[in-house]
């Protein structure tokens, strides 16, 4: 047998000379496998977590590698899975028994057996992910590479260990893993490979919403996005979680006019957002702005294309699609729902900033007001560079007017001067429906800037409005 290249620098980490004692203590031999190894080669920065192959009890590791380790950090058994964890400087060590993996049509679980170093490598779901490094005495630091997986990183290419066919529909969720990691990495999945998910589309179905979100997220979180998604489509699986967004393609023509393609139009935007920032659901918000559009279409013969109240429709389909997805319920989902319902607003204003319009933008969009300006410049996607140009320094100028009317004016979270109970007092009212008048009223003049956002202007208002409603002091 060739002797292998050693790889003793990838494993320089204290944590390892305790694995590899405890191993040998127990004469058990070990590798450190999968995601460390390939990170480490791709100089991916610090790990969060490394996981450890025995031939052999996992736990029986963990447990030994504890007892030596000086903070004797707590052993977590995963029974059914023959798993067990530890963590150390932060990060989560995991053991494994080498297994040998077997998958029958019927069944999403496969049967389990203990197996070789080998067969461990083969369950794996890409070359690059099956690389290990050996932590036995004998040979510390030997890269297994039995796939040729190192090549796979040079050529920056995602290829599973075994037929792709069999891989995908074995474990559908791979699927989303080869697209997720060519999205991360700038990886291109090798022709059969891709070709394999696209027969495999259909099993997607058969993952839990909240793994294959897992995924999506992770996708969301890239740099480029727009290179999973892409793919997502190419391959059909984004039609089975994501029709929302499907339904969006194409541009139709009527009468010489066409409206734009809007499922392009927002991949565009979600790079764009991602370049100013890392909030994922403010990156969700710029997949999600334009949903709406696919049912509120319709062709006019004086107006052309329109998508009335698409982002009001919009709003109520996030509602909708995150339950499906299994998606946060909380103020995650209302923050999302907010942006899309507020998406169109800055972009109107642009062509005409007054105070009133933006002293309005801010009262609805509140805290949000910021992720809704980054939002709608993301959302400029225009060709024309005079165009773009222009739209992007009417932003600027609403940017500057937001910031002059807040000082001025304080309308974020706004909190009328006037309350309910100054009204009733005031004229001596038992609760009616003129005082939510009155103090609609007095919201209106604050925001159309008929009045400042002050007490003594509120209450000489308020006094006039009674006087009109007929009401005495
Ligand atoms: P990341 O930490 O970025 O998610 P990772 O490769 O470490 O990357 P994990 O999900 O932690 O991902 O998985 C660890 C290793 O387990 C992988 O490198 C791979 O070898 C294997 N693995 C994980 N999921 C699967 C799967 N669905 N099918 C086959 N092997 C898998």
């Amino acid at each position: 047998m060739t002797e292998s290249k050693k790889y003793i620098t990838a494993i320089e980490h204290t944590i390892f000379e305790y694995i590899s004692k405890a191993a040998s203590n127990l004469q058990l031999e070990t590798y450190v496998i999968g995601g460390f190894v390939r990170d480490f080669f791709l100089k991916r920065g610090t790990p969060k977590d490394i996981d450890i192959v025995a031939i052999g009890s996992g736990i029986d590791l963990a447990n030994e590698v504890a007892k030596l380790l000086p903070n004797k950090p707590k052993v977590q058994v995963f029974k059914t899975y023959g798993t067990a964890m530890l963590r150390f400087d932060d990060i989560e060590v995991e053991f494994v028994g080498a297994r040998k993996e077997s998958y029958n049509e019927d069944s999403r679980n496969p049967v389990v057996e203990d197996g070789t170093l080998e067969d461990d490598q083969n369950r794996r779901d890409f070359t690059i992910n099956a690389l290990a490094l050996s932590l036995n005495k004998t040979d510390f630091g030997a890269l297994l590479d039995p796939f040729n997986g190192m090549q796979d990183l040079v050529d920056k290419i995602i290829r599973t260990p075994l037929n792709p066919d069999i891989t995908y529909s074995d474990d559908p969720l791979r699927m989303m893993r080869a697209i997720r990691f060519a999205t991360q990495l700038g990886f291109t999945i090798e022709k059969d490979s891709l070709d394999a998910i696209s027969r495999n589309a259909e099993r997607i179905d058969i993952i839990t919403r909240e793994r294959i979100v897992d995924e999506l997220n992770k996708i969301m979180l890239s740099e480029v996005p727009s290179v999973g998604f892409i793919l997502l489509d190419d391959t059909n699986l984004l039609e089975r979680f994501l029709p929302e967004l499907t339904n969006l393609k194409g541009v139709e023509e009527v009468e010489g006019q066409k409206h734009k393609d809007n499922f392009y139009h927002t991949f565009e935007v979600v790079d764009n957002i991602s370049k100013n920032t890392k909030d994922l659901w403010l990156r969700w918000a710029a997949l999600l702005h334009d949903i709406g559009k696919a049912p509120t279409k319709k062709f006019h013969k004086t107006l052309g294309w329109t998508f009335h109240g698409h982002e009001f429709v919009g709003s109520k389909m996030v509602y909708k699609l995150f339950k499906r997805l299994r998606l946060p319920m909380n103020n995650k989902m209302k923050f999302v729902q907010k942006m899309v319902l507020l998406s169109s607003r800055p972009i109107v204003l642009a062509t005409e900033v007054t105070d009133s319009a933006v002293r309005r933008l801010i009262f609805d969009a509140g805290d949000d007001v910021e992720s809704l300006m980054t939002l709608c410049e993301a959302d400029i996607t225009t060709k024309n560079p005079n165009r773009f140009k222009k739209y992007h320094k009417n932003f600027e100028i609403v940017r500057n007017k937001i910031k002059e009317v807040e000082e001025r004016d304080h309308v974020r979270n706004f909190q009328p001067p006037i309350s309910g109970e100054l009204i009733m007092e005031t004229f001596n009212l038992t609760p009616c429906r003129e005082i939510g008048q009155i103090k609609d009223a007095i919201k209106e003049a604050i925001l159309e800037g008929e009045i400042p956002n002050e007490y003594e202007a509120a209450y000489e208002f308020m006094l006039k409005r009674a006087k009109k409603l007929g009401l005495k002091v």
